[in-house]
C-alpha cells in the first residue's frame, strides 16, 4: 500500500496506556501485549516502550520482529509464533522464547525455554490438542514450562485446561475476543486489538467541494453536495462511514487516490474528514468493509503518516 501526503494517522499513546492498565486491572493476569506486525501497523517500537512497565511480556510473529522492534531493551521477555531455523542463542541473546509444536524444534531449542503452541481448533499452528503422544514427547524434548493456543471460543480455551491443566506449566488462550471470557483468562492474556481501539485518528482535509449536478465520479452516484480528498484505493481505503466536522457521513466513491464524501451545507475546503475515530470504530468500518476490526485498523494505520500524541485530547 502507498501512503497518502494528504493523510494523517494520529495513535494517542496515552489511550493506549489506559486501555492497558483498564485490561490488567480487570483480569488479574500478566498480560502478554501483541505487538506483532509493527502493533497492528501503530509502531511497535514506541508503542513497546510507552506500555512496558504495564506488561509482562510480547508477542510477535518472528525472531525478526523481536530484533527490528528492539523489544529487549524493554526488559521484558517476548514470546515469537515461528521457530524457523534460528539457534537458541540468537532468541536468548534477544530474550525470545520460541513457539514450538514438534519435536525436532522442542529438541533444537530447548535452551531457549520454548513454550508449546497447541491448536486447539484453528488448524494452523501448534499441535493437535488430542496428539498426547506427541505432546508428551514435545513436553520432554523442550522441557516446557509454558504453553498456549490461539483461542477464538470459550471451548477452544477449555480444550488447552482440558490437555495440560493440573501440571505445572502456564496457560495462556485468550486474545481480545476472549477479555469477556473469565475462564478464558486462565495464567496470562495476549491481547493486541484491545490495546489499540479508540487510540487512532485517521483524517484527510477536504480539497474540493461541490454541489453535485447529475450522476458524477466513475459510479454516477448522486448527492446533493460532494468533496474530495486524497486518500483512494492504492492508500488502502474503501467506501464507508466517515465523520465530517462531528457529523456522521459516508465516503461515496473511492478512486486510486482520491475519494468523494457526501457533505452537508456547512462542509467548506480544508474541513477534516475523519476516517477512524471522532466517535467512528474500528467495528464500524471493519462492518462497512467486510473485515475483521484488525484488518480496517491495519490498513487505516497505513494510510498516511503517523504522528504520536501522549495525551488523551480534549473531546
Ligand atoms: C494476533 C494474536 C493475538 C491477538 O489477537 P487480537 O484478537 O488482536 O487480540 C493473540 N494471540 C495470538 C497467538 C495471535 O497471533
Amino acid at each position: 500500500m502507498i501512503r497518502s501526503r494528504h493523510v494523517s494517522v494520529e495513535v494517542d499513546l496515552a489511550v493506549i496506556r489506559n486501555n492497558v492498565r483498564r485490561i490488567a486491572a480487570a483480569v488479574r493476569v500478566p498480560l502478554l501485549a501483541v505487538v506483532k506486525a509493527d502493533a497492528y501497523g501503530l509502531g511497535a517500537k514506541i508503542i513497546s516502550q510507552t506500555i512496558a512497565e504495564l506488561v509482562n511480556g510480547f508477542y510477535v510473529f518472528n525472531l525478526a520482529e523481536a530484533i527490528a522492534y528492539d523489544l529487549v531493551s524493554t526488559g521484558r521477555r517476548t514470546l515469537a509464533l515461528r521457530a524457523d531455523c534460528e539457534d537458541p542463542e540468537d532468541f536468548l541473546a534477544h530474550r525470545v522464547q520460541p513457539a514450538v509444536w514438534d519435536y525436532p524444534s522442542a529438541m533444537r531449542l530447548r535452551a531457549a525455554h520454548p513454550v508449546l503452541s497447541v491448536d486447539t481448533g484453528q488448524q494452523r499452528f501448534g499441535v493437535p490438542a488430542n496428539d498426547t503422544t506427541a505432546i508428551e514427547s514435545i513436553l520432554a524434548a523442550g522441557r516446557i514450562e509454558e504453553a498456549f493456543t490461539h483461542a477464538t471460543t470459550p471451548g477452544q480455551a477449555e480444550l488447552l485446561r482440558e490437555t495440560l491443566g493440573g501440571r505445572a506449566i502456564v496457560l495462556h488462550a485468550a486474545g481480545s475476543a476472549l477479555l469477556h471470557e473469565p475462564r478464558a483468562w486462565m495464567d496470562t492474556v495476549r491481547p493486541g486489538l484491545a490495546m489499540y481501539q479508540g487510540a487512532v485518528r485517521v483524517h484527510a482535509p477536504l480539497i474540493e467541494v461541490r454541489e453535485t449536478t447529475g450522476p458524477a465520479g466513475y459510479t454516477g452516484f448522486t448527492a446533493r453536495r460532494h468533496g474530495v480528498i486524497l486518500a483512494g484505493y492504492s492508500n488502502g481505503f474503501r467506501t464507508g462511514p466517515c465523520v465530517v466536522k462531528g457529523r456522521r457521513s459516508r465516503i461515496l466513491e473511492v478512486g486510486m487516490q482520491s475519494a468523494f464524501v457526501e457533505l452537508g451545507e456547512d462542509d467548506r475546503v480544508s474541513d477534516e474528514v475523519s476516517l477512524l475515530g471522532d466517535g467512528l470504530t474500528e467495528q464500524e468500518v471493519a462492518a462497512a468493509w467486510s473485515v475483521s476490526p484488525q484488518e480496517a485498523l491495519f490498513r487505516l494505520a497505513g494510510m498516511g503518516d503517523r504522528l504520536y500524541r501522549r495525551e488523551v485530547a480534549p473531546s
